[in-house]
């Protein structure tokens, strides 16, 4: 399959670094957004990443000149028919992903794959919408996307084999490092991740040790290099709540269930870095 041309819903944090991505990668992007000044927010972000890199010498101002004209931002959804591959990186709702790709569904080019960038919604209930259900697969870019290397390649219980091949190939196109993943909750970063953090919130909880000890001991004797307590700062401790309530409920076993001290921290609104108060103070 020659794909040329990448589709984007949503112009968000995900949305640009991921047309960032396939267009230094060569390919040219439609990044769509409903909104007209997230298009205009996603292409800044993305120009602001190339002068970082054209600062340190890691791009040439052609190369970013050159990036920057494969981009083509959009407020409409028909840009997208002249997609060969879309990917949706819209926000976390289910009703609203799903009437997007019912409209998708509608305009895309026979043959064209349609993937998600969702972190919690299940593939194969997506794809149960779409009229081509074997050619929808999830793409879970991690963030922020220009850095981090991992896409989980995510298949659902339609997706046939060729969609599987091409999206890995696409991925590895992007300079990422693709693992494929069967459809399920969290898939396998955030199973391991999310839970091990609110481990580390229990721990904490039941007085085994101050955070910073935690911490440091996961540091050290895990070579991990942030501690649980530190990354969840990072990640949102609403985030990490609300990946927890879903593996809670998915699952339907206790061993999941949210630290209380996690839920007690995002009802007083200490979420982390971007309140300036969670584990730690910022
Ligand atoms: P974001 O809020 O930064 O961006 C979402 C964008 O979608 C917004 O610009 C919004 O205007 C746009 N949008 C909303 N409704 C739309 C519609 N009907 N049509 C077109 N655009 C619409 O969110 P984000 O962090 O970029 O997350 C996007 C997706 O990626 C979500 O599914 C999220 O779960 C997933 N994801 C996020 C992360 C992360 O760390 N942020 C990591 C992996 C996956």
């Amino acid at each position: 399959m020659n794909i040329q041309t990448i589709g984007i819903i949503g112009a968000g944090q995900m949305g640009n670094g991921i047309a960032q991505v396939f267009a230094t990668a060569g390919l040219n992007v439609i990044m769509h957004d409903i909104n007209e000044a997230a298009v205009r927010g996603g292409i800044a972000t993305v120009t602001a990443n190339l002068d970082r890199a054209l600062a340190k010498s890691k791009i040439t101002a052609e190369d970013k000149q050159a990036t920057l004209s494969r981009i083509v931002g959009s407020v409409e959804l028909s840009g997208l028919a002249e997609a060969d591959f879309v990917i949706e990186a819209a926000t976390e709702n289910l009703e609203l992903k799903q009437s997007l790709l019912k409209s998708v569904d509608a305009l895309i080019k026979p043959g064209t794959i349609v993937a998600t960038n969702t972190s919690s919604i299940s593939i194969t209930r997506l794809a149960a919408h779409m009229s081509h259900p074997e050619q929808f697969i999830g793409l879970h870019f991690f963030n922020p996307v220009p850095v981090m290397a991992l896409v989980e390649v995510v298949r659902g219980m339609q997706t046939s084999d060729e969609t599987v091949a091409v999206s890995q190939e696409l991925a590895k196109k992007a300079g990422k490092s693709p693992i494929l993943v069967k459809n399920s909750p969290g898939f396998v970063v955030n199973r391991l991740l999310v839970p091990m953090i609110n481990e580390a919130v229990l721990a904490l909880q039941e007085g085994l040790a101050a955070a910073e000890e935690i911490d440091a001991g996961m540091k050290l004797g895990a070579n991990h290099p942030i501690g649980p307590l530190a990354l969840a700062d990072l990640i949102g401790l609403d985030t990490c709540l609300a990946i927890m309530e879903v593996f809670y409920r998915d699952f339907n076993d206790p061993k999941y269930r949210p630290a209380t001290l996690l839920r007690e921290m995002v009802d007083a609104g200490y979420l982390g870095r971007k309140t300036k108060r969670g584990f730690y103070q910022y």
